[in-house]
């Protein structure tokens, strides 16, 4: 991928949406379409922007922690609109950032690496 930037848009899921699994997700569009890899999280190729959706079923419920929780998880969201794949360990990039127990609240050293990578 050769990406100088990238912009980035948030919403709240759609009411007809009501998918309970999940806090948020990330597309990266082109034209119309998600170039998105899931579950892998990173774009298929270059994209035009990152499309950011905050589950407004789950986002303030236990699936997704307490508030302390919600500041890193818009942060692996944004690293996804950036390019950043799932990471495993710790890290803010890792699968499982949305668990209560994650420990992750800032980028790792990983995480920056994965960003100095891409840009
Ligand atoms: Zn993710």
């Amino acid at each position: 991928m050769n990406k100088p930037a990238s912009e980035m848009d948030f919403y709240r899921t759609a009411d007809d949406n009501p998918r309970r699994d999940y806090c948020a997700i990330t597309w990266h569009i082109v034209g119309t379409t998600d170039v998105n890899t899931e579950p892998n999280g990173a774009p298929s190729r270059n994209w035009e922007f990152g499309r950011v959706y905050i589950n407004q079923h789950t986002f303030k419920t236990p699936l997704c922690g307490n508030a302390s929780r919600r500041a890193p998880i818009i942060a692996h969201e944004m690293g996804h609109v950036m390019g950043l794949a799932h990471a495993g360990g710790t890290t803010l990039m890792a699968r499982t950032i949305s668990s209560p127990t994650s420990p992750a609240t800032a980028p790792t050293q990983d995480d920056r690496n994965g960003i100095n990578a891409l840009y």
